[in-house]
């Protein structure tokens, strides 16, 4: 049973790094081009023998994520085709395997919801500048929106 997506961002350049396919399911370039990572998201159903995405620390267990490659600097922000191919990829796992887009979390609200885990203080993600989003819940609803955008075209037959 899934309790929901992790919208993250790697700190990093605009194309992933090794270490990020074991961090995360899914990945983001610059392009817009989404990567799966390593670890499965059933592989994250049950975190017991330690072969998981380990991209939300303190709450790994039945979530799945999925990253934007970017803000390594204020130079690699996040970029727009990279949001929404990130909210498309998401739409498609919440139809999958059956998960309301409004559960959808980024990285900073898990942190802020639980802060007594190692994903407190998380940055990702509070700003998108080329939205002029700002704050942790504004960036969170701009998101879980564009989810349920996409997520309503799937149900409606348009896979695009
Ligand atoms: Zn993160």
């Amino acid at each position: 049973m899934y309790k929901n997506i992790v919208f993250h961002w790697t700190g990093g350049n605009y194309a992933p790094c090794s270490l990020d396919f074991n961090a995360y399911h899914f990945l983001v370039d610059k392009e817009g081009n989404v990567s799966s990572g390593k670890y499965t998201p059933e592989d994250n159903l049950n975190c017991g023998d330690g072969k998981y995405a380990r991209h939300c620390g303190g709450g790994n267990t039945g979530r799945i994520g999925i990253a934007i490659c970017c803000m390594k600097d204020k130079n690699t922000p996040p970029l727009q085709k990279q949001v929404e191919a990130m909210c498309k990829q998401a739409a498609r796992l919440c139809y999958l395997y059956n998960i309301n887009p409004n559960q959808c979390i980024t990285h900073a609200e898990f942190g802020l919801a639980y802060p007594n885990t190692s994903s407190k203080g998380k940055q990702d993600i509070n700003i998108l500048p080329y939205a002029n989003k700002y704050g942790e819940k504004t960036c969170g609803d701009y998101l879980r929106n564009k989810t349920q955008v996409y997520y309503d075209r799937i149900k409606r037959g348009y896979y695009g």
